[in-house]
């Protein structure tokens, strides 16, 4: 087995375990993931030997990086939220649409008073006596309107928020992209 020599990290200052068939190339700290370039020849063989099998021996080249929790919290995390909060709010939004009545109460009105304005008092009475019977009241009124419209707007309010989960699940994904490995 060749002879190691104990070399210091210029980044982390933890203790890399070279062989002389290392010399000038490139490696991955196992202490902070820093590539560092090794020393000539000339330099390691200077360097105190290490005896016996190296516990931490430097890997060759980029070696792949072991991932960090909180890279992986966030991505996965992220991902989990995106997902669920897209998936809620779509459905959220879908039956805030189906409660939604769009009607405009005031031109609704104005066609009330061209009505009253175009019929003779005994018509409009006529209309009034009609309008107490149940079906009448029922199509015309509009309380069944209203009060589906304040469902479709709280359940409006439930999808946004879940969007805005969603919206953070995104963010989340994103950033965890910007953390770096350990
Ligand atoms: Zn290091």
């Amino acid at each position: 087995m060749a002879a190691r020599y104990a070399y210091e990290c210029p980044e982390c200052h933890s203790t890399i375990e070279l062989s002389t068939t290392q010399a000038g190339q490139q490696l991955t700290c196992a202490g902070c993931s820093a590539v560092i370039t090794a020393p000539k020849l000339g330099v390691i063989k200077g360097l105190p030997a290490v005896g016996g099998q190296s516990a931490t021996p430097a890997r060759q080249g980029r070696a792949p990086k072991s991932g960090s929790p909180l890279k992986s919290w966030l991505f996965t995390g992220g991902l989990l939220l995106a997902v669920l909060g897209g998936i809620a709010g779509s459905a959220a939004q879908y039956r805030a649409n189906e409660f939604r009545v769009d009607i405009d109460f005031d031109a609704a009105v104005a066609k009330e008073m061209d009505l009253i304005d175009s019929h003779s008092p005994a018509e409009i009475y006529g209309i009034a006596v009609e309008s107490t019977k149940d079906s009448f009241a029922l199509e015309y009124s509009e309380v069944p309107y209203r009060t589906s419209n304040i469902k479709s707007g709280i359940i409006q309010w439930v999808a946004w928020t879940c969007f805005g989960v969603a919206g953070v699940g995104l963010l989340m994904l994103l950033g965890s992209f910007f953390v770096k490995n350990q």
